[in-house]
């Protein structure tokens, strides 16, 4: 743990120069499983791609809403990952925070057309489905989200409808006896810096836990990789060669969002908490702003 942090700090030390001494061991840990909380959502949203693609799912609507309730569903269904529910509550907080960064500061940013939904809709879809499967367990995000008992009560329904729609379209799908089709899991080289991502994804299992989740689940047509390398974006994609792509730079930026910006809504030292939001901080921001601008940072 020792040797992780210190390169985090060297790593982020230039993207967070505002308090990078100040992190402490326990947030730097938090960062990372923030980041690896949010490799596993957006892992399971590029398998809803994959899914519709390689199986001829048909999808009303958007599909890459259809890919994030896939997703939703797939944590909260997924009992073999005691961290599963932990997982939401991170993910849908990556897109309720990015979603302040750079929604809110620019209307050109918006992006109505986009095949994604706005960050800030997608957060409240998550939290939606999550009350609807489980109110008391989620009960902090409906409050942190400010949804009303109405909402929370009508978002059970949200649920059991969009779960009864993927387990009927996939239900054809599930594995039989037949010898099912693997999944290959590469991991290419990461730039320099990035290498602590790549440990954390193997140590977190992210792409390993997926991959054994989708071939013990659903019967495939055909192999498929799922690869974790260097994009030159924070980014990750469904290629209809039949490959699941993750980008180092994803882990990375999520990691800085948790640390920009997420550790002031849970903080540990409270006291601490109005004297952090510096100056540089906000610097941050328009970097992140920047970047959103030349492709985003949401999952592909
Ligand atoms: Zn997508």
């Amino acid at each position: 743990m020792k040797t992780i942090t210190a390169a985090f700090i060297a790593t982020i030390s230039m993207a967070v120069p505002a308090a990078a001494q100040d992190f402490t061991e326990e947030d730097i840990a938090a960062a990372m499983r923030f980041s690896m909380s949010d490799a596993a959502y957006t892992m399971y949203h590029e398998i809803g791609h994959l899914l519709v693609n390689e199986l001829g799912i048909p999808v009303l609507g958007k599909e890459e809403d259809a890919a994030d309730a896939l997703a939703v569903l797939m944590l909260l269904n997924d009992d073999s990952d005691d961290q599963s529910y932990v997982r939401l509550v991170d993910a849908a907080d990556g897109w309720y925070f990015k979603a302040q960064q750079v929604e809110l500061s620019s209307m050109s940013q918006l992006g109505f057309v986009s095949a994604h939904s706005l960050g800030i809709q997608r957060a409240y879809a998550m939290a939606c489905l999550m009350l609807g499967k489980d109110q008391e367990y989620f009960g902090h995000v409906g409050d942190f989200y400010k949804i009303d008992q109405d909402t929370r009560d009508s978002c059970a329904y949200t649920y059991e409808q969009t779960n009864a729609a993927w387990t009927t379209l996939l239900a054809p799908h599930l594995v039989t006896d037949e010898p099912n089709a693997e999944i290959e899991i590469v991991y290419e080289e990461p730039g320099e810096g990035y290498e602590i991502y790549l440990r954390a994804l193997k140590d977190a299992r992210i792409l390993e836990h997926a991959a054994e989740l989708v071939t013990s689940t659903y019967l495939l047509p055909r192999p498929i990789v799922f690869r974790a390398e260097m994009c030159d974006e924070p980014n990750a994609f469904y290629s209809h060669s039949g490959e699941v792509i993750y980008c180092y730079e994803l882990a990375e930026d999520m990691a800085h969002l948790y640390l920009t910006d997420v550790i002031y809504y849970y903080p540990s030292n409270e006291e601490e908490v109005e004297e952090e939001k510096t100056v540089e901080d906000e610097e941050y921001v328009e970097e992140e702003e920047a970047d959103a601008e030349r492709g985003g940072t949401s999952a592909g």
